[in-house]
């Protein structure tokens, strides 16, 4: 079985080795966020209208991007058992949980804008969490990489599981201490709706540290071999950017800060995209890959026509949809004359071309596309002819019989001296009440007799009399 039939299919979307344009899209993502950045730089502070829905907008999408991504990274972990994934999907499911909790206490949207100094920090606070975590789980998941995959199942869900719900616990009890504990955390902003004080604050500072660190890690480690490195890489570095963004942003609903929460939904949307623009690829390989696979299972190996299988599906289809419509049908089967004494004479080698070459001539005296040929066993062929009367089906066999004997193979000598074939034919004329495999057991002893009366012949199974063939034979057969 030959392997170039098939697409080549990766084993999960993200083992898949990064290519040039790979490279290119992941690049041009990174620069327009440079890009960006710099653009907007000298106008971070500028205060911008305050539009009340961008925020809850803003934060259920990215919460649902990174929920989605865990789930797909989670689909690729069961495929393939790779612990790095379920360390990834947990990364992504931590900041789902995360991003969940800042919309709640963040002030204006659940929460009241009313709030004092320590409640109105809290989002702060969980916002740190968010961006620090993802960078962290990401850097650490690192030491799974080249785990080998878990092969036992119930291991393999069982770690998954732990994983995920490990991380999902982490950011729940982080989130929770944030808000139970604020009025004991530091103090990060002054005045209400202020972010300014963030950028010299040690907490900050630290996030946005850690960042950095992530990513360069993750770079060097990585060396962005595959596309989840490539992406993770873009999200981080998109991370990065929100967090320079928020530190340079004057206060909420500043320029800055409308920037820093689009660089935020980049960040969480980048392997999601990535995910789905292959998932989609997949599909059509996918489907090209069946169309192959099912071409490739109805052939026959060496002599190209349908095989055995095709025909024994196919045949009673036809016979139902010729009962149907009320059209005859007429079967042929084909038997290679004296072919042991051909492969004796020859060799084996020699027996199989010549097999191909009659199953290729055969094909060939096929005129309608409904008519088909396929290797029924060995050195003999069947010829399903739907739609046929009597008349046409003997006439075709006698057609097809005698182009087998004007390609004047050399036969073997003394029994022929050239290949020739033996049709057995039978028909239904209505096809209505004709059991397959008795339309098949006519042909066979059609067969039968026009191997004893002589061979390079066609005999009609249902007539049981001979078409005038003797007469046009090129080839002596004993
Ligand atoms: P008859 O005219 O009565 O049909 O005689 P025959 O020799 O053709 O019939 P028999 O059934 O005695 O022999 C069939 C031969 O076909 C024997 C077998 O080795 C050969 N054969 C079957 N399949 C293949 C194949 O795939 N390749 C080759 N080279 N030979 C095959
Ligand atoms: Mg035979
Ligand atoms: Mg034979």
């Amino acid at each position: 079985m030959s392997h170039q039939l098939y697409p080549t299919m990766e084993a999960t979307l993200l083992q898949i080795p990064t290519r040039r344009n790979h490279r290119l899209a992941a690049i041009t993502a990174a620069a327009a966020i440079v890009c960006a950045v710099v653009a907007v730089w000298p106008l971070l502070t500028i205060q911008g209208a305050v539009m009340r829905p961008f925020m809850p907008m803003f934060a259920t999408s990215v919460a649902l991007s990174e929920g989605l991504t865990a789930f797909l990274l989670w689909t690729q972990y069961r495929a393939s058992g790779r612990a790095y994934f379920a360390a990834i999907a947990s990364a992504y499911a931590f900041i789902g949980v995360t991003a969940a909790f800042h919309l709640a206490v963040y002030p204006g949207v659940f929460a009241t804008e009313n709030l004092g100094p320590a409640e109105r920090q809290t989002a702060i606070w969980i916002w740190l969490l968010w961006r620090g975590g993802f960078a962290v789980l990401v850097a650490l998941s690192l030491a799974t990489r080249t785990r080998p995959p878990i092969a036992n199942m119930k291991r393999r869900t069982q770690y998954g599981l732990l994983t995920i719900g490990g991380s999902v616990t982490l950011s729940v009890a982080l989130c929770e201490a944030a808000i139970i504990g604020r009025h004991r955390l530091p103090g990060l902003v002054e005045n209400a709706g202020s972010y300014r004080h963030l950028s010299p604050g040690w907490a900050t500072l630290a996030v946005a540290g850690i960042c950095v660190t992530a990513l360069g890690v993750h770079l060097a480690v990585t060396k962005l071999r595959t596309l989840m490195d490539l992406w993770l890489a873009v999200a981080l570095f998109a991370g990065l950017a929100d967090v320079a963004l928020t530190l340079g942003a004057g206060a909420r609903y500043s320029l800055g800060w409308y920037a820093a929460r689009i660089a935020s939904m980049v960040s969480a949307s980048a392997l999601l995209g990535m995910l789905m623009y292959e998932t989609s690829r997949t599909y059509s390989k996918l489907a090209d890959a069946h169309r192959a696979l099912k071409e490739f299972s109805v052939h026959d190996g060496l002599t190209g026509v349908f095989n055995r299988a095709y025909f024994d599906e196919r045949y009673p289809q036809e016979m139902v949809r010729a009962a149907a419509s009320a059209h005859p049908l007429a079967i042929l089967l084909v038997d290679v004359d004296h072919f042991k004494a051909y492969n004796d004479a020859f060799g084996h080698l020699a027996g199989d071309e010549c097999l191909r070459r009659i199953a290729q001539t055969l094909n060939q005296g096929l005129i309608r596309p409904e008519h088909f040929v396929a290797r029924y066993g060995g050195e003999e062929f069947v010829v399903v002819l739907p739609a046929c009367d009597t008349f046409t089906g003997i006439a075709t066999a006698e057609r097809l019989r005698k182009s087998v004997a004007d390609m004047a193979m050399a036969g073997p000598a003394p029994q022929m001296s050239c290949v020739t074939v033996s049709i057995g034919h039978a028909s239904a004329t209505s096809g209505a009440g004709v059991p397959p495999a008795i339309l098949l057991a006519n042909a066979d002893a059609a067969l039968y007799r026009a191997k004893t009366m002589g061979r390079n012949r066609v005999e009609d199974g249902a007539t049981a009399q001979s078409s005038e063939t003797s007469g046009t034979v090129h080839c002596s057969v004993n």
